[in-house]
């Protein structure tokens, strides 16, 4: 916090919105634990149940809302919820440890963290996925027994314009709000490539992340000014400071209509480069928003938001409608889908990673090789939705082309699969891979015979290089993706990609910094995919720089030793030949204060 006040995190998704803080403390509380006389057993007892029948109630009605809001196979999870309130032996636990004398908070206390301990172990992936529900539940009763405030998102009401200010949005919680009440994001926790941030920038909710402790200094009901594009929060705005806010904001959208003018312009740089620009797609409803964007086609879709948040796993059908509904609103363009992402912190259910190191763990290509039946669900829908377009199949975390030869032989099953139910599929879908390990950059040649492209995954790649973890707010300043290790991959993957004649495309979010595309061009790619609301920003950058001015930028940039040298070489370049242009700056507070590009303009 700087001395006016204000907050400053990590800007996630842009836009200015002027309005109440509503606080939402969605953790397990302190239980305080005391003895309780034989006479007061029954009573205890009793709290217990009037408790349980109370969180029962409030579960419905967040179903209902859930339905409403995100959907019938999201509100599912509050099935479970309730179904897990319901379960007999999980009552009779509590009461007989009310029955030796315990407090009822205390008693369910100690049985839900026996439960998440057991559930937390079971080899059913999707069972380990449940210890998020437990954890909501024991919240959800626990705040009942302790007389704690009811803090359920969905309590906000519509047209409130209300900040959610939270710890950290888990996905059973983001399915509950409601987007008519909630006009933006603020998290302790998360950065710029988290589930969270990314989501918001998919839902077009101005939002920040990694404000580390702005749920112990903002309160509910607080007015504040909230800035995605800087990732700042002022509480208490002066007359004078909301008037300059609401001019800028005002700005802001006629810039954005301006943008709009370009979405039949073509992404050419000055000197004559085209540049292939594509969306990312994370869930089906953005499709139609994403092909108005001026976006030729989807460069990653990311499928696991379809199960992020639910209980079960959706269907082949589900899933074939869900891809189709993508390839549809593109129209032959190329929609590149890539395959469960789930693990890191895109868990289903809670987001509450049962592992030591989830981005080291079983996740991504690898659960889904583990769990054949689960891939190949979601390859015959592949197969099937590619009946409508162009649909080609990415996978994630790919490490060895062993992994890409096992997929391709569980594809291949996929196919038969459908050949044996008489179904219809398109047979000949390209098979490409994210490069977002350094052991798929370093050895993109071992992978290149045997893929139809290469899509770096930035958010990744720059994780792994640099072991920093992406989601933690405290190492923000050294995820530094124009480090001179990260640049050099890049390169290299470019130059295997135009060897083995592969397309090779960024779709992390690297493609969406003015500073970072002006990098990437001059270091060979020419296919970039971003957020969908990013698009007209990237092909305004796009057209307001030089592919040969970029190269040479580039080659500065790898030949420093550091990141801070290669965004100075960098920006130079960039303003020497094209001058102080406002567009260059956009997406890059920190830059508009007199600091600098490095990292993602963290704090
Ligand atoms: C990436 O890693 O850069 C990427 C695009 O994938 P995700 O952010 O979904 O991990
Ligand atoms: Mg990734």
């Amino acid at each position: 916090m700087v001395a006016d006040g204000r907050i400053v995190g990590m800007p996630a998704s842009p836009g200015i919105v002027i309005g109440p803080v509503h606080l939402l403390l969605w953790e397990v509380p302190e239980v305080p634990h005391r003895i309780v006389g034989d006479d007061a057993v029954a009573g205890e007892i009793e709290r217990l149940h009037a408790a349980i029948a109370r969180a029962k109630e409030r579960l419905a009605q967040v179903r209902l809302r859930a339905e409403k809001h995100a959907g019938p196979e999201e509100a599912a999870i509050f099935d479970v919820q309730i179904s897990i309130l319901s379960d007999g032996e999980l009552l009779e636990r509590v009461e007989s440890l009310i029955r030796q004398n315990m407090n009822a908070e205390t008693a369910f206390d100690l049985v839900m963290i026996d439960w998440r301990q057991h559930f937390a172990k079971h080899s059913q992936p999707m069972i380990r996925e449940r210890v998020g529900d437990l954890t909501d539940v024991q919240i959800r009763v626990l705040s009942l027994l302790l007389g704690l405030p009811d803090h359920d998102p969905v309590d906000v009401p519509k047209g409130a314009n209300a900040i959610l200010v939270t710890h950290d949005l888990t996905p059973s919680l983001t399915v509950q709000l409601d987007r008519e009440a909630i006009a933006a994001i603020a998290t302790d926790a998360g950065t710029r490539t988290s589930h969270v941030a990314i989501l918001a920038r998919s839902l077009g909710l101005p939002a920040i992340v990694g404000l580390r402790d702005a749920t112990t200094r903002l309160h509910s009901g607080e007015q504040v000014i909230l800035d995605g594009s800087s990732g700042m929060i002022l509480p208490n705005p002066t007359p004078a400071q909301i008037e300059a806010y609401t001019d800028r904001a005002i700005r802001e959208a006629a810039d954005e209509v301006g943008l709009r003018d370009l979405v039949n312009a073509e992404p050419v740089t000055l000197d004559g480069v085209r540049i292939v620009l594509r969306a990312n797609v994370d869930l089906p409803e953005d499709a139609e928003y994403a092909a108005h964007s001026g976006a030729e086609g989807v460069g990653l879709m990311r499928t696991e938001f379809l199960v992020v948040g639910r209980a079960s796993m959706p269907d082949e059908d589900e899933q074939y409608r869900a891809y189709t509904k993508v390839v549809s609103a593109f129209d032959n363009h190329p929609v590149v889908i890539r395959t469960f992402d789930m693990g890191g912190d895109k868990l289903p259910v809670g987001g509450y990673p049962t592992e030591a190191n989830p981005f080291l763990g079983w996740r991504a290509i690898r659960m889904c090789l583990d769990e054949a039946e689960l891939f190949k669900t979601q390859l015959r829908a592949l197969l099937r939705a590619a009946m409508h377009g162009d649909v080609r199949i990415m996978l994630p975390l790919i490490v060895t082309v062993d992994e890409v030869r096992q997929a391709r032989r569980l594809l291949e099953e996929a196919a038969s699969e459908l050949d044996a139910r008489g179904v219809e599929y398109r047979h000949d879908l390209p098979l490409g891979i994210m490069v977002e390990t350094p052991a798929a950059a370093v050895a993109a040649d071992t992978l290149a015979r045997d893929v139809a492209f290469f899509s770096i995954g930035t958010n990744d790649l720059v994780q792994y290089t640099l072991a920093v973890d992406r989601g933690n707010a405290n190492l923000a300043s050294r995820f530094t993706p124009l480090h001179p290790a990260v640049l050099r991959l890049i390169r290299r993957i470019v130059e295997v990609g135009e060897h083995h004649g592969l397309e090779v495309s960024v779709c992390g979010e690297m493609a969406s910094q003015p500073l970072m595309a002006f990098a990437l061009i001059g270091l060979g790619v020419r296919q970039l995919s971003v957020a969908a609301r990013s698009v007209p920003l990237v092909k305004r950058i796009v057209r307001g720089v030089s592919a040969r001015v970029a190269t040479d930028a580039a080659d500065a940039a790898l030949a420093t030793q550091t990141a801070r040298e290669a965004e100075a070489a960098l920006r130079s370049r960039l303003l020497s030949a094209f001058g102080d242009a406002p567009f260059l700056r956009d997406g890059l507070p920190d830059y508009v204060d007199g600091n600098t590009f490095e990292g993602y303009g963290g704090p």
